[in-house]
């Protein structure tokens, strides 16, 4: 009864428990008695074990097998033996198992493989399968013997879903869109269309900087939904990270399918998201990339890789276009990411060839027009052309230039003031504007003390203009900052207002003097009466905490009335004048084309 003994021992580990019986089992030919002993004794073993275990011709028809193989497919035995083992594994294994039968009949090899098996009232069960080869003198027959491994399965498919899937929104994840891409490429027959969108949220760095983390993945979370939602079934959402997501679309029928789905996709995301008590607006920049299409058949191989590049590439250009819009990946976009690559490279150099100049826009009273301050903007002279702020601005935020360039406009811009001081042209107010970089970087406080110092002007006359988004970063941080700075008598601006997504209170708490109200609405004011409500909001609010307005971008005597029928303090754009180079700007002084006013227009110091 050794057999006994080791079917104990060996019942703690699944995988081998029956082979002891296995042994016995296919050994014998249950001709002769003690052959018969034994067959019983294998049998009474393989029903203690709870597996399966089925005895079977070699084209599958069951002839034996035990309680607990009934038991656990669910199935009378008295069935099980009326049946062929290919009747009650799901209707895709059936081929697999027939063959296997037939090459473990054949060859005598014992063959393992997983198998679904269809039960009576249960749905199904997995289990491991080993087929055994038992000779008889007058018949082949075939031991399926097998664990169940639903369980385990089961898990596995489980893990396997939660590796795909991003944790945050329940869309799929990178892996995710490698293994669909992967499951496309192998798919992927002349005449089929597929698409690659490349998704990412205008501004989401705002919300998340200034609202928080929390509202931020929340609205993402929601983000995800609507995508989901917005899509047919058989396309795809996988989430990159950040504010980044993919949308796969297959089975289309033309590149306008695709459009149609995006412009859909836009449209969702540009509802207004209600989370936490706060309404909040964002829009979408995609990238849409084609694979499939006339311009490339799915007969040219396209990796994972490359598409995505292509998809971004299409993204970047949609951002660039002006946001809040697709745009369909073309090959001359390839050429202008080596023309940023080669700027971004030639940035150092300009540095030290001193190719980086300030010019200074008045900023004035819509009344009379004259200048009571002017706005220092930064430009870069590049031999091959002037290179414009909104380009270079972001690569030295980047690359970490802008600490080294904010810290010389600053430098420059004060030295300005002092050498107009000198030719008798008092500019009342100088603002300079700061990067959310240069804000943070520690240095930062020096760098304004010096530069002060060294042009030996008051303080009080210098603004530093400062975005919603990095006044909201850290706000206990800015609050210290800000307090230190005005201590010193230097005083803020709020650039690009209305653009952001500021805190009521932290607007009162932090020592401001001005708010600039953002291009974007003075210039739709005219025809939007949103943006118009807009304007006047921010009107009664910087009336209300005190505070200067200051529009920009105004370009008509229309926009300079209506701004200044709402109480807008100062105005500032190419209505009156654009940035002029220095001597340009003492030119216009000397010519009586700009006239400098007298009355100060922030309170008088120790007020914020
Ligand atoms: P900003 O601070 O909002 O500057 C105002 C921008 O509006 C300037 O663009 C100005 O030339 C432009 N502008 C002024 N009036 C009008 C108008 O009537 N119509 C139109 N269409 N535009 C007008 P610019 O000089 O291209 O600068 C773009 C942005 O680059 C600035 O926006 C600012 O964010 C950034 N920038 C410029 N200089 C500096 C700098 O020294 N440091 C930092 N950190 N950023 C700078
Ligand atoms: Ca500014
Ligand atoms: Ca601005």
């Amino acid at each position: 009864m050794t057999s006994i003994t080791f079917d104990v021992a060996l019942a703690h580990d699944p995988v081998d428990r029956d082979f002891v019986a296995l042994d016995v089992l296919s050994a014998g030919s249950g001709e002769s008695p003690d052959d018969g002993a034994a067959e019983r004794e294998g049998w009474a073993l393989l029903e203690a074990t709870g597996d399966l275990a089925l005895l079977t011709e070699t084209a599958g028809r069951i002839r034996r097998a035990t309680e607990s193989s009934a038991l656990l497919l669910d199935y009378p035995r008295e069935y099980l033996l009326r049946v062929s083992v290919l009747d009650i594994v799901a209707a895709e294994e059936r081929q697999r198992l027939a063959w296997l039968l037939q090459r473990c009949a054949q060859d005598g090899t014992v063959r393992r493989d997983r198998f679904r098996f269809v039960c009576g009232i249960r749905s199904s069960r997995w289990i491991d399968l080993r087929i055994t080869r038992r000779l008889g003198d007058d018949r082949t027959e075939l031991l399926l013997t097998g664990h169940d491994v639903t369980d385990w399965v089961e898990n596995e498919r489980q893990l396997v879903e939660l590796s795909y899937q991003d944790p945050l929104t329940g869309a799929g994840n990178r892996a995710f869109m490698r293994k669909r891409i992967a499951e496309f490429a192998a798919r992927g027959t002349p005449g089929q269309l597929f698409a690659l969108a490349l998704m990412d949220l205008d501004g989401f760095k705002k919300v998340n900087d200034s609202l928080g983390h929390e509202f931020g993945d929340a609205l993402l979370k929601e983000i995800g939904k609507r995508l989901q939602d917005a899509l047919r079934s058989r396309n795809m959402v996988a989430r990159l990270g950040g504010d980044e997501f993919v949308l796969l679309l297959e089975g289309l029928d033309s590149e306008s399918e695709a459009i149609r789905i995006l412009e859909r996709v836009i449209h969702v995301s540009r509802q207004p998201f209600h989370l936490g008590g706060c309404q909040v607006r964002i829009t979408t920049s995609i990238g849409l990339a084609f694979w499939g299409s006339a311009s490339h058949p799915t007969d040219a191989p396209l990796t994972e890789s490359q598409w995505l590049r292509r998809a971004d590439l299409a993204m970047y250009e949609a951002k660039a276009l002006g946001k809040n819009r697709y745009c369909l990946y073309s090959p001359e976009f390839e050429h202008r990411l080596d023309e940023q690559f080669r700027i971004e490279q030639s940035m150092f150099e300009a540095v030290q060839n001193g190719e980086f100049l300030l010019h200074y826009q008045p900023i004035v009273w819509p009344e009379t027009g004259e200048v009571c301050a002017t706005e220092a903007l930064m430009r870069w002279e590049h031999p091959q052309g002037a290179i414009a702020p909104d380009v270079f601005i972001p690569m030295a935020e980047n690359n970490g230039l802008i600490k080294h360039l904010g810290a010389w406009a600053l430098r420059c811009a004060c030295a300005q003031l002092a050498s107009w001081d000198a030719q008798g042209f008092h500019v009342q107010h100088m603002s300079v504007n700061v990067s959310p970089v240069q804000f943070r970087h520690p240095g930062f406080l020096d760098s304004v003390r010096n530069a002060i110092h060294d042009a030996r002007i008051a303080p009080d006359r210098v603004v530093l203009e400062i975005t919603e988004s990095a006044l909201m970063t850290d706000p206990a941080a800015t609050e210290s900052l800000l307090t230190e700075l005005r201590a010193l008598g230097i005083r803020f601006a709020v650039d690009d207002f209305g653009t952001g997504y500021s805190s009521l209170s932290y607007l009162r708490r932090f020592p401001l003097s001005a708010l600039k109200i953002d291009r974007s609405f003075v210039s739709d004011m005219m025809d939007s009466p949103h943006a118009r409500t807009i304007v006047s909001a921010v009107m009664s609010l910087s009336r209300e905490l005190g505070l200067v307005a200051i529009a920009e971008g105004v370009e008509s005597d229309a926009q300079a009335q209506l701004l200044s029928a709402q109480g807008c303090t100062l105005v500032q754009g190419w209505r009156y004048a654009q940035a002029l180079p220095p001597g340009e700007f003492e030119r216009s002084l000397r010519a009586g084309t700009l006239r400098l006013g007298k009355t100060d227009v922030f309170p008088s110091q120790g007020q914020a």
